[in-house]
């Protein structure tokens, strides 16, 4: 359904989230008929050029996400959209007027400011917008994470942001959110009545949530190591889903309905401080290894030949909801960079049956998976009986849903999906101001107790799946994290 005519300016328009993320995914909008042709986007950054170059960086951008589907005719009806000006949005006498003149400025026209640049200039941007008189009720500003560096950092952006734009007009964006299958958890929940009743302690014997990438620093060292796993990855994306996972259901899909119920969430996750950090964290820092046969350089050489850093590549927390539903029940989140294979899953490990009449040596509890990526899908592993006569012997085996067999369709970029809700105005998977901060707040008190023991993040070897003290954590506990396949 395509949707009202629209302008969008892109401030970081020339940056790296811009040319492989946010014009591919407005091109493929356009492609898919969704963006009337009486739209506008315009590119801003600090470079001096005009829009006809702008317009050939964008192209070679999008030809290059696009692959073998390139459609060059399609292309030149896209590109009379952009238009380029040049904005130093810390300089007070920058060209907000050449802006203007691009905007429609009509009230009952979506207009959005995506802010694609460093989240220090958050607060500037939206001052100068606002300044500019560009802040009106038909206004919106998309935000990118990540919002701060810790509670006090993403209160001052919050706040900032806040003298300027109303919060209905504030998009903190997820990228996670968009994905298919983070969309498709709410749909499996709460469209199906087969797993809703057993979605809670009496059925649930725990959760496991892991994010595994197989790439180092892919030339983000200066931001990553001021980061580490637990801010980059734990305080937005695993929070997310784990709030999806364990939230009540909500009455309705659209806006604050959503987001209240997972910030309930948030707000019962318990605090780790102090002492409970070294039983229910463990950090690593990948060392050299050996990956597809081939070595592969460790965390501190590959920042530099004699660079220290205690910064965490990988970390393991179990955490715990303290609410009706989910007592007692263990949540484990497990990240890192530079395991053995790249898989993200959210397992759900039902309890075992109460009572066996098959005997002894096999598994005797379902679980769930739901795999984000690579191959995203849903398997349900049930028991069955071995075919033969020698005995009755029962083997797991999974119910298997696959996106890719089930679905021939293209599976839209998550920013292709949040792009055309911000134009809509709806804010369902965008993170509300005390959403964000109730995450820090969760993962500053962590950051505190690590800093406290004054421990370094224990050593992996890359292509590994983490420390061994991940795999003694679940071990003590009786369980084992879910490698997939
Ligand atoms: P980047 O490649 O460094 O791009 C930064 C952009 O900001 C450039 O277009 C730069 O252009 C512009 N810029 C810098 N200073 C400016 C100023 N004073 N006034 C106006 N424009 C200015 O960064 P990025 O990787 O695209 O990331 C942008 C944001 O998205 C960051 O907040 C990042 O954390 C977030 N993000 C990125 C990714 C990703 O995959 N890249 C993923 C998730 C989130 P000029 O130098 O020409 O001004």
């Amino acid at each position: 359904i395509p949707v009202d005519p629209f302008d969008i300016v892109i401030f970081g328009g020339t940056g790296d989230l811009s040319r492989r993320k946010l014009l591919p995914a407005l091109f493929h909008r356009w492609l898919d008929g969704q963006i009337p042709e009486t739209s506008c986007i315009v590119g801003t950054a600090r470079s001096e050029m005009d829009t006809k170059a702008y317009r050939q960086m964008a192209k070679e951008a999008c030809e290059a996400a696009s692959g073998d589907n390139w459609d060059s005719k399609e292309w030149a009806r896209f590109e009379k959209l952009i238009h380029y000006v040049s904005i130093d949005a810390t300089q007070e006498d920058a060209d907000w007027a050449t802006l203007k003149s691009f905007l429609t400025l009509d009230d009952a026209r979506p207009c959005v400011f995506y802010l694609a640049t460093s989240p220090r200039l958050y607060v500037q941007i939206c001052e100068a917008l606002g300044k500019a008189g560009l802040a009106e009720e038909n206004m919106r500003v998309v935000l990118e994470k990540p919002i701060g560096t810790d509670l006090e950092s993403a209160k001052a952006i919050n706040d900032g942001v806040a003298k300027v734009y109303a919060e209905r007009q504030v998009f903190r964006i997820d990228h996670y959110l968009g994905k298919e299958t983070v969309q498709n958890l709410m749909v499996l929940r709460f469209a199906n009545m087969l797993f809703e009743p057993i979605w809670s302690r009496n059925y649930v014997d725990h959760v496991q949530i892991t994010v595994a990438e197989d790439l180092g620093l892919e030339g983000r060292a200066d931001y990553y190591d001021k980061s580490g796993a637990l801010r980059d990855m734990v305080q937005n994306h695993m929070l997310q889903l784990l709030c999806l996972t364990a939230m009540e259901p909500p009455n309705k899909l659209e806006d604050d309905d959503v987001r209240t119920e997972k910030i309930k969430v948030l707000s019962a996750l318990v605090p780790i401080s102090g002492d409970s950090a070294k039983k229910l964290t463990v950090r690593g820092q990948y060392k050299a290894g050996v990956k597809d046969g081939k070595p592969v350089k460790g965390y501190l050489d590959e920042l530099s030949s004699d660079a220290d850093s205690a910064t965490e590549t990988f970390v393991a927390i179990k955490a715990s909801i303290d609410n009706w539903r989910w007592s007692g029940v263990p949540f484990y989140l497990r990240t890192g960079k530079r395991m053995s294979h790249r898989h993200s899953d959210i397992v759900i490990q039902f309890k075992p049956t109460p009572h066996s009449i098959f005997g002894e040596g096999y598994e005797s509890a379902n679980r769930l998976v739901i795999r984000l990526q690579p191959d995203e899908g849903v398997r349900l592993f049930v028991q069955i009986k071995e075919p033969g006569p020698g005995g009755l012997r029962v083997k797991s085996l999974p119910l298997n849903l696959s996106y890719a067999e089930s679905f021939t369709v293209r599976y839209p970029d998550a920013y292709e999906r949040l792009l055309m809700d911000v134009v809509r105005g709806n804010l369902s998977l965008f993170m509300r101001k005390d959403e964000v901060e109730a995450a820090w707040t969760w993962v500053d008190g962590l950051i505190e107790a690590w800093e406290q023991s004054g421990d370094r993040p224990e050593n992996y070897s890359a292509g590994s799946d983490g420390p061994l003290a991940a795999a003694m954590m679940m071990d003590r506990d009786g369980r084992a994290w879910w490698e997939g396949s």
